[in-house]
């Protein structure tokens, strides 16, 4: 496993791309951590800055000055497994002779040791353990006998796994999108140029306009100065494998990915918790802030109906929102704390609950997800240490049972507290009064018409990509590597 990420690129007419891509890299902040960096083209040269830290603390005005040219490329990273330090930072930037090239990687390949060694052995030298490493040097390489598409599209054939990438070859900047589109990406129109951007609300940040995701298999090529985009569908997949967790829990909610913003999605899910598993408490309340979308939606559905489905009669509200958790903004988030030590930390620095909203009363709390069990556990704790009646959790998805394999750092088997617990062992371990997670079907229903279209890998431990000692949920295989031939039409 590799990264969380979030990736951008710009093609402008007649201003630097470094401030754009540094607004839109500030939008994409909650997409990684770690590190921050901007690769640019002014026509003759590339330049780069990456460095460990937040966006605002890696780039100061003079970083930004000597970033020249009107393309370039950004990212943001939270490493997961393997390197925490510089070496694995992006964009990761290479001079070789045909150019200079720059990559920006969202999402984790599944066979990229098998192409580095085959890469290594041909010669090719390796500075970091990362797998973006691995996608330069094989483009690096075809890039030396083909055009761009053509090299993209070789690449392409080669690498397994969750990729959304943007990529600046010289002054062109590109984005591709995996073949089954795992992770988000998306084209954006600003006054006087294009993006690409992992959410449509670095689009937003800078005043631009969403023009739609790119598609699964898709090159998108920005032509020059921001006159247009160029696109070319180099690889067809019959299924989409859409990460359902970028809905509920890591995308922003006012972005719009796939079709669909994000807020809307989750408030819809919430209004589906209600009707599988609704509750009939005093208050819902979300865990902020990922629960909020889902509470609201929640308590929209509870004033409608009862928890059997019956319509409310005259002067019966349902079940009332309240906000009884308050969060401390400069707490990150526990989700993405490196260390157990620290997020069991983290979570009482965190959230503090309001009493007058809670003391006497019967709740619901409504989060996106429950990985170890340690917030949940020191939640209900703090809630009925506050005077609650009683406590009941609602989860808006269903329980992560295996590890994530495509870059998102969902902990191992033996640390997930649903991989081997049923409900009601999990419910009394957090000490809850009651707990239900949302169905696979309703998250299905919800996301999409198909469920074949989402990648519901860690809630159904079974994947769609060829990943060693684990189930496949469709008909996929890893590309054979080897000698390719390069067919007239390829
Ligand atoms: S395994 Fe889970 S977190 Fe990973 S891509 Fe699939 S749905 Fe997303």
């Amino acid at each position: 496993m590799t990264e969380k990420c979030g990736v951008v690129g710009v093609s402008l007419a007649g201003r630097d791309a470094a401030r754009p891509l540094y607004y839109a890299l500030y939008a994409l902040q909650h997409r990684g951590q770690e590190s921050a960096g901007i690769v640019t083209h002014d026509g003759f040269q590339q330049h780069s800055h990456v460095e460990m830290g937040l966006v605002g603390d890696v780039f100061d005005e003079d970083d930004l000055d000597v970033l020249k040219g009107g393309s370039g490329i950004g990212h943001v990273r939270y490493p997961t497994a393997g390197s925490v330090n510089s070496c694995c930072a992006q964009p990761f930037s290479v001079s070789f002779k045909s150019g200079s090239l720059g990559l920006s990687h969202n999402g984790n390949l599944v066979n990229a040791e098998e192409i580095r060694d085959e890469l290594a052995a041909a010669g090719h030298a390796f500075t970091s353990d990362g797998d973006t490493e691995v996608i330069a040097h094989d483009l690096a390489r075809n890039l030396l006998e083909e055009d761009l598409v053509r090299a993209v599209k070789h690449t392409m054939q080669r690498i397994h796994g969750s990729y959304s990438l943007t990529i600046s070859h010289d002054d062109t900047v590109l984005g591709v999108r995996d073949p089954q589109g795992n992770r988000p990406l998306c084209i954006g129109k600003l006054e006087d140029g294009y993006i690409l951007a992992s959410e449509s609300a670095a689009i937003d940040t800078l005043d631009g306009e969403l023009v739609r995701d790119v598609r699964p298999g898709e090159l998108i090529v920005l032509q020059d100065e921001g006159q247009g985009f160029d696109s070319y569908q180099l690889i067809d997949h019959e299924h989409t494998a859409h990460c359902f967790f970028e809905q509920v829990y890591f995308a922003r909610p006012d972005s719009v990915i796939d079709g669909t913003l994000v807020y809307e999605a989750r408030r819809n899910l919430g209004r589906k918790l209600w009707e599988e598993s609704g509750v009939e408490t005093d208050v819902v309340m979300p865990v902020p802030d990922s629960g909020r979308a889902f509470a609201s939606g929640y308590a929209d559905a509870a004033g409608e109906t009862t928890a059997n489905g019956e319509p409310r009669e005259a002067g019966d509200d349902g079940v009332a929102f309240a906000e009884g958790l308050m969060k401390n903004r400069y707490v990150g988030r526990t989700f993405i704390m490196p260390t157990q030590d620290e997020r069991e930390r983290a979570v009482r620095l965190k959230l503090n609950p309001i009493k007058s909203t809670v003391a006497g009363k019967t709740v619901t709390i409504i989060d996106d997800s429950i990985v170890r069990g340690t917030t949940s556990t020191q939640l209900v704790e703090l809630l009925k240490d506050c005077g609650a009646e009683e406590v009941h959790m609602r989860i808006g998805a269903p329980p992560i049972v295996a590890p994530c394999y495509m870059g998102i750092d969902m902990a191992t088997r033996e640390e997930l507290i649903a991989a081997d617990k049923t409900v009601e062992e999990i419910c009394a371990e957090i000490n809850a009064d009651s707990l239900a997670y949302l169905s696979t079907d309703a998250v299905a229903e919800v996301l999409t018409k198909d469920r074949q279209d989402l990648c519901l890998g860690c809630v159904t431990g079974s994947y769609p990509y060829d990943i060693d000692g684990e189930e496949t949920d469709r008909d996929v295989t890893r590309p054979e590597l080897g000698g390719r031939a390069i067919q007239a039409d390829d």
